[in-house]
């Protein structure tokens, strides 16, 4: 979804990079314990340097909640894309105000997969099981990178929100039954969104034949004598139905980009994120989440060399620490792998905001509507305790 962000006054494009460095750092140190800044691993560095706490997006909002509940900061700023400052502002007090730089910050990732086309799959799919006497229970997963209301329709029917470092551990617990235990002769299925590749790789990686057990769910497919472009023996087969959706950074890497990383670099070690298709994951040496990725480049022995299938800003500054320590490290493949929507927020829109702030106006706010609000914190709170790990934060009733 395109969201409109006005032009920014003039005065802000046309400040040299050396002016609006000086007038970002006054404005932050003014607001002080006020704010807190959150920057994603894919930010650029012309603005990530100002934030507080790098991350991934998960564990960015947790941070931002725990800052914000010790110094009761009424701001955050979240130097990423909409669908982690949504997550944000459910894990933050209801009273703090979370603002994006740019509101057309978007992920494409995120946005392939809305509620009404969520809607629309789930009820085609239990209309032809049904039919078909499925004894069973489809559990819906998604991404942390979704919107809220896809979150939110996870928790509303039984599922739970999941990482690219814990998709095994949540699609386990839901093959086991999910909140429910599961009964004797019951079917688990799992309906996946948005990545398609996630999805998939994780799926193969426990074990699952990405032809028989797997199916790919579009919705924009709307041929009446097919469900989301799959046939009823498709649906009835598989325990991973995919929603077609993908990154398109991820996408990107192709495996004749190992290839060649194979032929001039033979001892180099080849790392890509799980988002990647599963031909490219299938060639490489190992496949991580970001903070997977960060972990491998940090403990890699003296005099290795590293090929990173992942988003070009975190690529860049993992080979300059890299370097630092006798690893040389570069990008898969030469393209421009950057992730375009996260690059929109820059020095002069951080500018912008805090200059807004200092005036008393909070622009460029992301607020979830408070019932998906509740069903969402519910869907990551799922997640953590089946990871063993405390709720993020207790669900306010809202009505629901
Ligand atoms: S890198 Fe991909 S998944 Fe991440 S925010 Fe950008 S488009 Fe979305």
């Amino acid at each position: 979804m395109i969201r409109w962000q006005p032009t920014l006054p003039q005065h802000y494009t046309r400040m040299s990079d050396a002016e609006l460095t000086e007038a970002i750092a006054q404005r932050r140190a003014q607001l002080g314990d006020k704010l807190v800044i959150l920057g994603h691993h894919y930010q650029q560095d012309d603005v990530i340097r100002f934030a507080d706490f790098t991350g991934d997006s998960f564990k960015l909002s947790q941070l931002a909640a725990e800052q914000v509940r010790q110094s009761g900061a009424p701001y955050v700023i979240f130097l990423g894309v909409h669908f982690m400052a949504e997550s944000a502002d459910i894990l933050t007090p209801e009273d703090t105000a979370v603002i994006l730089p740019d509101l057309g910050a978007g992920c494409s990732m995120a946005d392939m997969a809305d509620y009404e086309q969520a809607v629309t799959a789930w009820e085609q799919m239990h209309e032809l099981l049904e039919d078909r006497g499925f004894n069973g229970r489809i559990i819906p997963i998604c991404y942390m990178n979704s919107s809220a209301a896809i979150k939110a329709f996870c928790a509303e029917h039984g599922g739970a929100v999941c990482t690219s470092s814990n998709c095994h551990a949540i699609f386990k617990w839901a093959l086991e039954g999910g909140t429910q235990q599961r009964a004797e002769g019951e079917q688990i299925k799992i309906l996946f969104l948005p990545d398609q590749h996630l999805g998939r790789n994780t799926a193969a990686a426990m074990g699952y034949d990405i032809e028989q057990d797997m199916c790919v769910y579009n919705p924009r497919d709307t041929d009446p004598a097919l469900i989301g472009g799959c046939s009823e023996q498709q649906i009835e087969r598989s325990t991973f139905i995919l929603w077609r959706g993908h990154c398109s950074v991820h996408m990107l890497f192709r495996p004749e980009h190992v290839d060649q990383v194979r032929s001039a670099w033979p001892d180099a070690t080849i790392i890509v994120h799980p988002e990647c298709d599963h031909a490219v994951v299938k060639k490489a040496d190992m496949s991580a989440s970001t903070e997977g990725i960060i972990k491998a480049l940090e403990s890699a022995p003296q005099a290795s060399r590293w090929a990173i299938g992942t988003e070009v800003h975190l690529v860049d500054r993992l080979a300059r620490a890299a370097a630092e320590r006798g690893v040389t490290a570069r990008i898969l493949s030469d393209c421009q792998c950057l992730c375009t929507t996260m690059y929109r927020i820059d020095m002069p829109h951080l500018l912008y905001v805090l200059d807004r702030l200092i005036e008393g106006e909070v622009v460029n706010q992301i607020r979830v509507d408070p019932q998906v609000r509740y069903w969402a914190l519910e869907a990551m709170n799922r997640m953590l305790a089946h990871t063993g790990q405390p709720p993020a934060a207790t669900p306010e009733p809202a009505g629901v």
